[in-house]
């Protein structure tokens, strides 16, 4: 039966160093996140963004726009947030209405308020990462690079909840399910700097029957699609490491990707949904926070 990899115990960790840090600063940290229109699907993301903040004495400003701001308009308050040196960390809230692109607004986000890690310039660091065995340090003065570098906030969540598991990924089958920008993209790259071998399928690796073929091989499984169950427990590796990235809402009930009671069968560490990849990515944002204002100070 596998062991549970749970989200929780790792971001208090990251959550109690992070409090001593924010101490230690000239002035608290702000984050400025901006919200576009009604978005219900946010709205607990939003709630625990505000009360992780709260709990870790930083300031946390919501700008809420209405539905029908323009895509330039969305660009113009971020510049405004950009010339505020009293803003430390800007972020957009995912889904936005159908007129604005969320990568272009993202490019207009300074790279070092970018706490999402949604820049280029930011994503691109990941891609000139070189493998290390150094823990990255939560804040070093200087700038957003190497040690101090931000990256997507999940992304960097699956990571950390490798780590805990005690996997070594040097010369692993790593396969990530999902090619987002946000996720399975980044994550690619972070494993891949850890040396694994990397697997990246998606919906047309379903659609040529083969995503089946790729789990077997998996000693290590992240996926991140968003379909209920579409990984069924039998098509896990024995011994693999599951991570479910997935957020579905069925019946009331949040479900993962993966057939969680099949699965624990079968793998030897997997994260429960919810409790799993969700507490840890705010715990993330937030040391990104405080990363980009270390490096503003
Ligand atoms: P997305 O829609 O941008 O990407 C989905 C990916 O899944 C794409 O690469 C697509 O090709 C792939 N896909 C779709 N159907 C597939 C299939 N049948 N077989 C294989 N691949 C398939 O989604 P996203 O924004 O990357 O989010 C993915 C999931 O992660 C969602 O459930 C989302 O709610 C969740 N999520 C969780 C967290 C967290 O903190 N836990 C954060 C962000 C997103």
């Amino acid at each position: 039966m596998a062991k549970l990899l749970e989200g929780k115990i790792i971001a208090q960790k990251i959550k109690d160093e992070l409090k001593s840090l924010v101490r230690e600063l000239k002035t608290s940290p702000v984050l400025a996140s901006i919200m576009v229109g009604e978005n219900p699907g946010a709205s607990a993301y939003l709630k625990s963004q505000s009360s992780v903040a709260q709990e870790l004495g930083i300031s946390y400003q919501l700008h809420r726009l209405p539905c029908e701001t323009s895509q330039q308009e969305l660009i113009d308050f971020i510049l405004k947030l950009n010339n505020d040196p009293a803003v430390n960390g800007i972020m957009v809230q995912i889904p936005l209405p159908p007129q604005i692109d969320y990568l272009k607004v993202c490019e207009f986000i300074l790279p070092v308020k970018d706490v999402e890690g949604m820049h280029p310039a930011n994503m691109g660091r990941i891609v000139f990462g070189r493998a290390s065995s150094e823990k990255i340090s939560p804040c070093v003065p200087g700038p957003l690079s190497g040690k101090n570098r931000i990256c997507p906030c999940t992304a960097e969540a699956v990571m950390e909840l490798l780590s805990a598991s005690g996997t070594d990924l040097y010369g692993k089958e790593a396969v990530v399910i999902g090619h987002s920008e946000i996720i399975g993209k980044p994550l690619a790259m972070l494993l891949l700097e850890k040396s694994a071998t990397v697997t990246v399928c998606h919906i047309a690796t379903s659609e040529a029957g083969k995503l089946k073929e790729h789990i077997g091989a998996a000693e290590v499984l992240v996926v991140a699609v968003g379909k209920a169950g579409l990984i069924p427990g039998e098509w896990i590796r024995e011994g693999a490491v599951v991570v479910d990235v997935g957020i579905n809402c069925v019946d009331g009930k949040i479900l993962g990707d993966v057939e969680f009671a099949a699965a624990s069968k079968r793998a030897s560490f997997i994260t429960p949904v919810p409790g799993g990849v969700g507490p840890l990515t705010v715990a993330i944002l937030m040391r990104n926070l405080v990363r980009a204002s270390c490096a503003q100070q």
